[in-house]
């Protein structure tokens, strides 16, 4: 049996980053992904880096080691990750009180300035004006999330890593501590496994009888090839459904719910957003959906008839359609491009926090999820977590007596 000393699981950033880490540590790295091509969270992401959104000691902090790393991330790993500084444009709804979406934002560590409808279009001329009551607007990070975790995993391999393509079927144990993995061919021995395997974290935990606070969502969005139209800003509702999804839907009340297939555990959600990359192309979206099926086939699934109140003020539509519906009345340019359809699975955590650690009655067993808006935190999270795993201690940040390995722990949840 190969021996290694980590095995990560999972390709998607959070696994690529934890890996270049690892290796830069000097530990033997094994990264395991199931898909040679990419249909995860990160492949479909807009590539954000909310590096103002930090509200505690804590998240500044990761916050502003995070942005730091990307800033210097394309050389470091010798390959462009994309990097730049946009606008960002949080849209307030018409009839909603602008003055009320800002103080929602008043604890942010930079908190986005309040624009007039006048300024928000002047911002992004493609805005529909009659449509908004104001806007919200912060320099905000981004990348091509696809590059940057090509960049790491070239950059792992470069230390001596390995990657196989290989899914993951179940962990090894000698009695409680975890000892290697099993995918569908082989059998690999380790010192220690870190799950890093997004919105399927939740399920691998699981069938090592762990229930660690990690849920997923399923995401939908629309994605054009390169078009002339120019969007200036990452255009996002200043109200987040899907936040709101989230917490919701991870309330201890529902839990065992997650479990039971075939469940949609609360309506979907539409944000209306849309942002375009550096090679001209946009991803449009994006609809949240809570079904505790992992592997439902959400084909251009119906949308139910939106409601206003007890009151259906529409007809059943499909979700392509509910999207371009959503994008149309914001930006009216975008809803009519060409476009094709795509869903993936999103992790997220009970508290909003990361999931990052391991799991105290599992020794050799670590998480690395549960981060549902990480990119702009990755970087500086997977290096810590490489600190921690040679040794070196995490005194740098804390919040009151707890240390960030205290705060991110999964056995807040076990
Ligand atoms: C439309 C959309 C927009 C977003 N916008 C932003 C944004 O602007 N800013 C931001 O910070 N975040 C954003 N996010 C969220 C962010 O992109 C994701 O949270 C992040 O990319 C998840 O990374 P991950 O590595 O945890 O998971 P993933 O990228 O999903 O990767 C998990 C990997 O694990 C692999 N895997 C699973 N099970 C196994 C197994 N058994 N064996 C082997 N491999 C396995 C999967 O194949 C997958 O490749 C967005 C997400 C979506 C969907």
């Amino acid at each position: 049996m190969k021996s290694y000393d980590w095995i990560v699981v999972g390709g998607g950033i959070t696994g690529a980053a934890v890996s270049y880490e690892l290796a830069k540590k000097g530990f033997a790295v094994l990264l395991l992904e199931r898909d040679a091509i990419m249909q995860n969270a990160t492949r479909f992401s807009y590539g954000g880096l909310a590096y103002w959104s930090g509200t505690t000691d804590l998240t500044r902090q990761l916050c502003a080691e995070g942005i730091e790393r990307h800033r210097n991330l394309s050389a470091e790993l010798e390959a462009d990750t994309e990097f730049r500084e946009l606008d960002l444009l949080l849209t307030i709804d018409r009839g909603d009180d602008p003055e009320k979406a800002a103080a929602n934002y008043a604890h942010f560590a930079i908190p986005p300035q309040l624009l007039s409808v006048a300024e928000a279009g002047e911002l992004e001329p493609l805005l529909n004006k009659s449509a908004i009551g104001g806007a919200l607007t912060v320099r905000h990070g981004h990348i091509s999330p696809t590059a940057t975790n090509i960049a790491y995993c070239q950059g792992f391999l470069r230390l001596g890593g390995t990657i196989e393509i290989a899914e993951v079927i179940g962990l090894i144990a000698e009695g409680n501590r975890i000892s290697g993995v099993q995918t569908v061919q082989e059998s690999y021995a380790c010192e220690n496994v870190v799950i890093c395997a997004g919105g399927w974290s939740r399920t691998l935990l699981k069938a090592a009888g762990i229930s660690a606070g990690v849920y997923f969502s399923r995401a939908e969005i629309l994605e054009t090839e390169p078009v002339d139209l120019k969007l200036r800003t990452l255009v996002m509702p200043a109200v987040l459904k899907r936040f709101e999804l989230e917490a919701e839907s991870s309330k201890i009340e529902v839990d065992f719910l997650w479990d039971e297939p075939g469940k949609e555990l609360l309506p979907p959600v539409l944000d209306a957003g849309a942002v375009q990359f550096n090679d001209g192309s946009l991803r449009i979206g994006q609809l949240s959906r809570t079904l505790s099926d992992l592997n439902a086939k959400v084909v251009k699934r119906s949308y139910p008839v939106p409601r206003r109140g007890s009151r259906r003020v529409g007809n059943r539509t499909t979700s392509e359609a509910a999207i371009r519906t959503g994008i149309g009345k914001v930006l009216p340019d975008v809803a009519g491009l060409t476009a094709t359809w795509h869903d993936c699975i999103v992790a997220f955590s009970a508290d909003k926090l990361p999931v990052v650690g391991e799991i105290g009655s599992r020794p050799g067993l670590h998480v690395f999820s549960g981060l549902s808006n990480p990119l702009a935190i990755v970087p500086a999270l997977a290096e810590r977590f490489a600190d921690s795993a040679a040794g070196e201690k995490d005194g740098a940040i804390k919040s009151g007596t707890a240390s960030l390995n205290e705060i991110l722990s999964p056995n807040r949840f076990v």
